[in-house]
């Protein structure tokens, strides 16, 4: 498609498309009285107008029937979770008894790191790439060393080759086949937090099977954003936040996928509780842990209800729309945003690169922009002026327009307050001179 950069073209670029209803399912911010041009889906999705709904059903199920709701709510609690497990299995391309809905991210990967970093002999390594978000990098170093190692020696880190910004498939394929036998797991974001580079998850997961190895994804850039196949693709296991692009709700729940190849095996080590018992027998209060037979054998304690309850009002409009008219919009949005920022770019003096692969197939909702020079001042500029983006150490502003609510105009609008941001810092530089 052949783009330009005018309100005219966004404007119908968002008349054709399919999803722009959506739009007024979400609640947005306000800036001078205007809705935000949002940009920060990818660190907390906005509020679906139906949350509320989902959530003031279980307060005064609460308030009606107190104890009684856990059998006798609309949605009775005991089992609320489960509702969670079919929209999500097809949002991460699993089977619905391979997901359970617990908790939060980085406790999740804990907790399935008991179950699936079980170091032994001279395999004892852990895969993961570089500069990995902080809250992974604090689980691996812990994790080694609750296991007896030091994070120098047990913990190997994928590089970026000097000067450029991506991974290259190539380069973590040799280094799996170079630590071999001696590596434990691979456990890598699915999508880099920082860039946005998409991982070739499924070249990966085979390599690290070919060595012996288990291999787990940390989703939390990935789910609801890009096309997944986990099952298909034969992960061990993976974990996601759902308060990014799932619009959950801040600190909300986390879903695990465990394949189902592991549902079966009674002696995995595993931490228990009885919320992964099976239901059968859950309330005879027996001593024994007898296993629910799919991935809520690692469910710990009884589900939280309130945070389930926007995650599921969110799933709701996922099960509407679908993964693939998602990505479809996407794909498109994200490609007019670049448009935008190279055409911006030829009208100023360039001042920022876009670090996030070229690629369509490697990137996904996000475009990480470097920005040279006076990158904190034109960040301040957008925030005040209703650009809602984030700002990352030590220039870069990430910007992922998420496709259930933000239009092809907010895309324009964008270029122009970045435009003007830029032209009046060189004025104010200019007019200090
Ligand atoms: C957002 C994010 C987290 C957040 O973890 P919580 O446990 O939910 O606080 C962890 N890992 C990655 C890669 C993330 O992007």
């Amino acid at each position: 498609m052949k783009f330009e950069n005018t309100l005219e073209f966004a404007r119908q670029l968002d008349e054709k498309d399919p999803l722009r209803k959506y739009r007024d399912r979400f609640l947005f911010p306000k800036v001078n009285n205007k809705p935000v041009v949002y940009f920060t889906g990818n660190s907390l999705g906005l509020q679906p107008k139906n949350a509320k709904d989902y959530v003031d059903e279980v307060m005064k199920d609460w308030s009606e029937l107190a104890v009684e709701g856990h059998f006798y709510a609309k949605k009775p609690w005991w089992d609320y979770h489960e509702r969670l497990a079919k929209p999500l299995s097809k949002i991460v391309g699993a089977k619905p008894e391979e997901i359970t809905v617990m908790n939060t991210l980085t406790v999740n990967l804990h907790l399935l790191m008991v179950s699936f970093y079980r170091p032994k002999g001279k395999r004892y390594k852990i895969i993961c790439e570089e500069k990995a978000f902080p809250s992974d990098q604090y689980m691996f170093q812990s994790q080694v060393k609750f296991h007896g190692y030091t994070p120098e020696n047990a913990i190997v880190e994928i590089k970026k080759r000097k000067g450029e910004h991506n991974f290259r498939t190539e380069d973590i394929l040799s280094m799996i086949r170079d630590v071999g036998d001696e590596c434990a797991l691979i456990l890598i974001g699915g999508v880099n937090y920082y860039t946005g580079q998409v991982f070739d998850m499924q070249k990966i997961t085979k390599a690290g099977h070919d060595i012996g190895a288990l291999v787990g994804w940390d989703l939390a850039h990935a789910a609801g954003n890009i096309e997944l196949h986990l099952h298909d693709w034969n992960v061990d296991f993976a974990a996601w936040c759902s308060y990014k692009y799932m619009n959950s709700g801040p600190g909300n729940a986390s879903g695990c996928f465990i394949h189902e190849r592991f549902h079966d095996q009674r002696e995995i080590s595993r931490f228990e509780g009885w919320w992964g018992t099976s239901k059968d027998t859950r309330f005879l209060m027996k001593p024994e842990f007898e296993p629910m037979p799919n991935a809520d054998a690692w469910q710990v304690s009884n589900a939280s209800i309130l945070s389930m309850a926007p995650y599921l009002a969110s799933l709701q409009l996922f099960e509407e729309v679908g993964m693939q008219a998602l990505i479809q919009k996407r794909k498109v949005i994200v490609s007019y945003l670049e448009f935008v920022l190279q055409e911006i770019d030829k009208q100023v003096e360039s001042t920022f690169e876009i670090i996030t692969p070229a690629n369509p197939k490697e990137r996904g909702t996000q475009l990480s922009v470097f920005l040279h020079g006076e990158g904190k001042k034109i960040f301040d500029y957008l925030m005040q002026n209703g650009v809602i983006t984030d700002w990352r150490e030590p220039n870069v502003i990430r910007l992922a327009p998420a496709p259930f609510y933000c239009s092809f105009e907010d895309m324009y609008s964008f270029g122009q307050i970045l435009k003007e941001g830029i032209l009046k810092k060189a004025n104010q530089l200019s007019s200090e001179l």
